[in-house]
């Protein structure tokens, strides 16, 4: 339209309808290169961090370089001081103290760093038709067929009988081997064809192919197994029995990479939630000396449920905050009850190509910023901490305030299924919580996609947060 007289229908429209336009038409003089430098690093988070173990060593390394220390339990915390604490080895938690008293409270931001995977099982190595296959026991919720006939590299650790720790990682650095999960030829597939998605590869198919040289030149039985056992006691020491005492799994072995000819999109394994464990971490490590004591918790085990001692229904998330509260002889249920919780975890992006599976007028859109989850759940918001509309005000008040460009929206259809997050496990502390983080395409798969703008939006959301009192 050339006119540029408004109607009386715009004017009105304008005045009382939700504005949504895309992020890109949305954002400050420069942000773009901000986005672009952001993400930069958030990729080499992905491929430094492709387990929960190497995301804790990856943020310490990053946290100490910005002046953090480990917590000492008893010791006197002054405004600006940095601490963390690491969990095992699994789950960490970083803070800033504030100026303020923690009588007033703490802002959150706690994300998790545990990603959908194959874990290999206790008893895993087993030669068939000369061939040796590793058994795997999923770990998290997969489309099983997806992880079939994709490059994968091993990670993890094995704790020798002496109580010696050995890391391994294969298949990351250039001329690594690799390994790979069968599927099927479609040649044969025709009563594989007739499944349903569950079965089309079951569990116990999950089997990470591992080598094919039978060892030296006897006859014999279970050669193949002898030789990659000889491999692995050469290069780590251990023998078969070392397997029950370790936690090795197959990850996708690609790397973080720009998608897309404007290279507007990042593809790679386990987004969720690292997408929004970086931007919170980012966001900490940034602070020099907030009001409000920040507090950043990379939590493990979300996706089997938040159980375990590494998992955010764990007290050491209590411990944690008790020291800190101890430290200023205040009682944690005070600084509970006055704090607020970013439960920060991906959505699921609306994706034109399974349109069906969303409803348009509440779903996230790629480039549309960070999203506001108000509920999350499933079947009638079950396992879900609905936030109060009191405190999606405050968090809207203050994204807008701070040109965060953001959204709200839940994940797809009501009747197609949902999730959770950490949030009901951190309002059942008494602390306030809501949902925001990135939206997701292909959530969950190996490869999983975010749009570079709203990766950005949810580090400087959070950012925005760490300097507001709730
Ligand atoms: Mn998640
Ligand atoms: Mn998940």
């Amino acid at each position: 339209m050339e006119n540029k007289e408004q109607t009386e229908l715009q004017k009105k429209q304008k005045e009382l309808f939700r504005q949504k336009t895309n992020g890109y038409d949305r954002l400050e003089d420069g942000e773009e290169t901000l986005i672009r430098d952001y993400c930069e690093g958030y990729k080499i988070f992905l491929d430094q961090g492709k387990t929960e173990r190497e995301c804790v060593d990856y943020a310490i390394r990053l946290a100490e370089a910005a002046g953090f220390r480990p917590l000492v339990r008893g010791e006197t915390l002054r405004p600006g001081d940095k601490v963390y604490r690491n969990n095992r080895g699994k789950a960490l938690t970083l803070a800033v103290i504030g100026k303020k008293s923690l009588a007033e409270g703490a802002v959150i931001g706690a994300a998790h760093i545990d990603s959908p995977r194959l874990d290999l099982k206790q008893n895993p190595l087993y030669e068939d038709k000369e061939m040796a296959y590793l058994k795997t026991h999923y770990y998290g919720g997969i489309k099983k067929y997806q992880w079939t006939t994709i490059p994968l590299a091993l990670h993890g650790v094995v704790v020798l009988e002496n109580g010696e720790t050995v890391t391994v990682r294969i298949g990351e650095d250039p001329g690594d081997p690799q390994f790979t999960v069968g599927d099927l030829l479609p040649h044969l597939a025709s009563d594989q064809a007739q499944k349903t998605m569950g079965n089309i590869v079951t569990a116990e198919q999950l089997n990470v192919f591992i080598g094919s040289r039978p060892f030296g030149k006897e006859e014999g039985t279970d050669r193949v197994k002898t030789a990659i056992l000889d491999i692995l006691h050469e290069k780590y020491g251990m023998v078969e029995e070392d397997f029950l005492s370790a936690e090795l799994m197959a990850v996708p072995a690609a790397r973080a990479v720009d998608i897309g000819l404007d290279r507007s999109v990042i593809g790679a394994y386990g987004q969720d939630d690292r997408v929004c464990s970086y931007a919170c971490l980012k966001a900490l490590l940034e602070l020099e000396s907030p009001e409000i004591t920040a507090v950043c918790v990379l939590a493990d085990k979300e996706e089997i449920g938040s159980e375990g001692v590494t998992g955010m229904q764990s007290w050491a998330f209590d411990a944690f905050m008790s020291d800190l509260c101890d430290a200023q002889e205040v009682p944690l249920k005070t600084c509970y009850e006055k704090a607020f919780c970013l439960s920060a975890d991906v959505t699921a992006a609306y994706d034109p190509n399974f349109a069906e599976a969303y409803e348009a007028r509440n779903s996230a859109y790629l480039n549309y910023g960070v999203c506001i989850s108000k509920y999350t759940g499933a079947r009638g918001k079950s396992g879900a901490s609905d936030a109060s509309a009191e405190l999606v005000a405050k968090v809207r008040r203050t994204f807008a305030e701070n040109r965060v460009v953001w959204q709200l929206a839940e994940l797809g259809k009501t009747d197609q299924g949902g999730g959770g997050t950490v949030a009901c496990y951190m309002a059942n502390r008494n602390i306030d919580t809501i949902d925001a983080g990135v939206p997701v395409l292909s959530m969950h798969a190996p490869f999983e996609t975010t749009a570079k703008l709203d990766c950005y939006m949810t580090y400087k959301g959070m950012k925005a947060l760490y300097n507001t009192k709730f």
